[in-house]
């Protein structure tokens, strides 16, 4: 195929769902959880739910950059901004995050902070050279995909000699979090969370390729099947899925053979590993602290590293009481099970961060009609 329409071809999705239907066995449940918040919203947006049979069952998981970040972030980039004087910079869905005591970055924007939305980290640097006399802080979130821009823009700082640019870095790895989901006591002791295999990312695996996934399927015996993420793409890595739990496989397959090789993008693996190192221990919302699972600046561009040069540390904060984004981000629960779902919480008044961006679970419920 050649054109992107042709990945949401009306007649092949009917054509798909019929060859699951008649692949998926009557006298047995599959579960499978789509790691990533591109494909909740493409599941969302087309309907590929209603286009199962009744025993194969969608699961969302926690890979959306902005539902994962916890408060306690939120508020570290907001104290950069209000008690340090810099110019906070970020992407778009960063600015509306419930932080701690009402605020989010857009009303600490609304207090005086100097605040400010870019498309991306080359944005955040321009912003330096055009106001030397401002240190101005980028905050840097995002899985492997975001990483390597990042690293770029530090690297970029470097060579220019900047002296008023840094990074709050709150890059998180996603085998990292896979490992978390499969090891949590919902999935290994309770059972609450059955798991039959994954849909692997489409971006983060352009990146870091294939083999990172290996280690699940040998090691847990799930199956992964990596998808592009339009809804065709899906469709048939569920198709993919429903085949290896029938033959009792727990492979990689890669449905989005397109754009995702086994080794990825060494150039990008290479230049993230010149430019971080791992993080011992870092908070996400919903999986807790999670050992080796986030990045941060290496010793040999600590001059970029805004944690180090504002000492502005983490203070972890609990999530709003009602909210039940951790248990969304770990497959416990589905967005209608919060009280809040579209009626206190909404994507113009996020209570959590999964209303917040497109590829949440609840804001992709939300916005395509998903009420039950
Ligand atoms: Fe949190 Fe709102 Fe989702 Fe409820 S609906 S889990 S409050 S983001």
């Amino acid at each position: 195929m050649k054109y992107v329409d042709e990945y949401r071809d009306g007649e092949l999705a009917q054509g798909l769902a019929a060859a699951i239907a008649k692949e998926a066995r009557p006298e047995r449940r599959y579960h499978f959880m789509e790691f990533c918040g591109g494909h909740t919203h493409a599941i969302s947006r087309y309907g590929v739910t209603d286009l199962l049979p009744a025993n194969v069952r969608m699961i969302h998981g926690p890979g959306c950059p902005v539902c994962v970040l916890p408060i306690g972030r939120v508020d570290q980039a907001i104290r950069l901004a209000l008690k340090h004087n810099v110019i906070l910079c970020t992407y778009g869905d960063c600015l509306r995050v419930p932080a701690s005591d009402g605020l989010s970055l857009l009303k600490a924007k609304a207090r005086g902070g100097d605040i400010r939305m870019v498309y991306s980290s080359a944005d955040a640097l321009k912003l330096a050279q055009e106001n030397p006399e401002k240190q101005v802080v980028f905050f840097a979130i995002g899985f492997e995909t975001t990483t390597p821009p990042t690293a770029v823009a530090i690297k970029q700082a470097k060579a220019m000699g900047l002296k008023n640019f840094s990074v709050l870095c709150c890059h998180v790895l996603t085998p990292s979090a896979i490992s978390n989901i499969l090891e949590s006591p919902e999935v290994r002791k309770l059972g609450t969370v059955p798991l039959d295999g994954f849909i692997g990312p489409a971006h983060v695996s352009t990146i870091i390729g294939s083999r990172p996934y290996e280690f699940f399927a040998e090691e847990y015996r799930k199956p992964v099947v990596i998808a592009g993420f339009e809804p065709l793409d899906v469709m048939q890595a569920i198709r993919m899925l429903v085949r290896q739990v029938n033959e009792g496989r727990a492979e990689v397959e890669n449905e989005f053979s397109r754009a995702v090789s086994r080794e990825g993008n060494l150039k990008a693996q290479n230049l993230v590993a010149e430019v971080f190192e791992l993080r011992r221990a870092f908070e996400w919302r919903g999986l807790h602290t999670v050992p080796y699972s986030a990045l941060r600046i290496r010793g040999g561009f600590a001059e970029f590293d805004a944690e180090q040069r504002f000492g502005e540390d983490y203070v972890s904060v609990p999530d709003h009481k009602a909210c039940e984004c951790g248990a969304i981000l770990r497959g416990v629960k589905r967005p209608q099970d919060c009280k809040l779902f579209g009626t206190v919480c909404t994507p113009e008044n996020p209570v959590g961060s999964c209303m917040v961006s497109s590829e949440g679970a609840c804001a992709a419920h939300y916005t395509y009609g998903r009420f039950r």
